[in-house]
């Protein structure tokens, strides 16, 4: 069977279990060799125990993990040439040349790059003798498929990422606890939430939990937003509302491109209207806990799709990642959806954002 190996790689998302699970069970049935490459990058780079065969019953009872059992893990090795040759021989012995990548834009861009390079590399490894001539020509193509992990539902050409939803549902749940306590002693509660280019959990989460006011790095408020902001609170409370709350995501900003943190939002209600005011980070705790059913079968969805993908490529199959339209698990071309959503991240460093609003489209 061919051979094929799944690793996380960036930052860690709920559901990522899910879709390694999915793409060994996949593999095996259809006849692969499939191996775990552990701690991302570093461990392809490493080697030894890092990639290991894997079966059925190695990925049982994962898929309601957080995380990823795997490991995942940044690796400056890989970003340079000497880093992907030692990657590219430990694949060789193992007679790998399918590969599932499951990250973030960073990840994918990375494994593009292996593939472009891959005969390259190929040819200085036998020029070097590390592996031989019948191995250059039998493990001559490698193929690619991408799976988005992020929370932050930052990656233009899927409906969704695999984690946004669990990260939602982990945010909520805060929201909902906080709400309760500040009801009892009429606080205004501050929630920062992650987002550093991409408003959508703090924007969902504001509608899931009626909150009164949300920033948003996409929707920059105008100078006046004190002044409105404030007012808003203050309606809220004449119609007897006991308590409010500000969602702000970390990557808020002023139409200057000044941050709007949680301190600076504190002062200005401290100051204008003095309510007793609190701040609270969810930080890591969005990134934790249990996926949700969505994430779950987003991941088995996206993993089982990877799978069929690489099988059915042919040598000059460009890598693809997989995405979600509507409720379709659909391929798109990896370097294509990476290049828009480096353009987004470009918009909003121009302060376009409307154009970046336009570009990330339904994603
Ligand atoms: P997150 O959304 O969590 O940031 P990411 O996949 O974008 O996830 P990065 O830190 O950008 O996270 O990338 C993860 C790893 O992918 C890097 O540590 C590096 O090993 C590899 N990588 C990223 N960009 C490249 C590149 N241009 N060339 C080679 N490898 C890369």
């Amino acid at each position: 069977g061919k051979g094929l190996a799944v690793f996380t790689s960036g930052g860690d998302s709920q559901g990522m279990n899910a879709a390694v699970r999915a793409c060994v069970r996949m593999g095996i049935y259809l006849g692969c060799k499939v191996f775990f490459i552990k701690e991302g990058y570093q461990g392809m780079v490493d080697g030894g125990d890092n990639i290991v065969e894997a079966n059925w019953s190695s990925v049982s009872s994962i898929i309601h993990k957080g995380g990823t059992v795997i490991g995942s893990a940044r690796c400056m090795d890989f970003k340079e040439k000497v880093g992907r040759l030692k990657a590219a021989k430990n694949l060789i012995e193992r007679g790998i040349t399918n590969l599932v990548v499951i990250g973030g834009d960073g990840s994918l861009t990375g494994a593009n790059l292996f593939r472009q390079e891959w005969s390259d590399l190929l040819d200085q490894l036998l020029k070097e003798g590390s592996i031989t001539k019948e191995q250059r020509e039998k493990y001559a193509h490698l193929h690619i498929a991408g799976l988005v992990g992020s929370i932050d539902n930052d990656f233009c050409g899927t409906d969704m990422t695999i984690g946004t939803d669990s990260a939602l549902h982990r945010i909520i749940e805060a929201i909902d606890a906080i709400v309760s306590t500040a009801y009892s002693h009429q606080r205004t509660f501050i929630m920062e939430v992650m987002g550093r280019h991409c408003g959508y959990l703090a924007l969902s989460a504001a509608l899931a939990t009626e909150a009164d006011f949300v920033f948003a790095p996409e929707w920059p408020p105008d100078v006046n937003w004190p002044t409105r902001m404030c007012k808003k609170l203050e309606q809220e409370r004449t119609a007897g509302q006991r308590l409010n709350i500000i969602i702000v995501a970390e990557g808020a900003i002023d139409r200057d491109g000044k941050p709007i943190t949680a301190e600076k939002v504190k002062e200005v209600v401290v100051e204008n209207l003095k309510q007793d005011t609190r701040i609270t980070v969810l930080g890591h705790v969005q990134r934790g806990g249990s996926p949700s059913a969505f994430d779950r079968v987003l991941g088995c969805r996206m993993g089982a799709e990877a799978v069929m993908a690489l099988m059915e490529a042919t040598p000059g199959t460009e890598a693809c990642v997989m995405s979600l339209d509507g409720n379709q698990a659909v391929r798109l071309p990896l370097m294509e959806c990476v290049e828009k959503t480096k353009a987004v991240a470009k918009a909003m460093a121009d302060k376009q954002w409307d154009l970046a609003v336009q570009l990330r489209g339904r994603s």
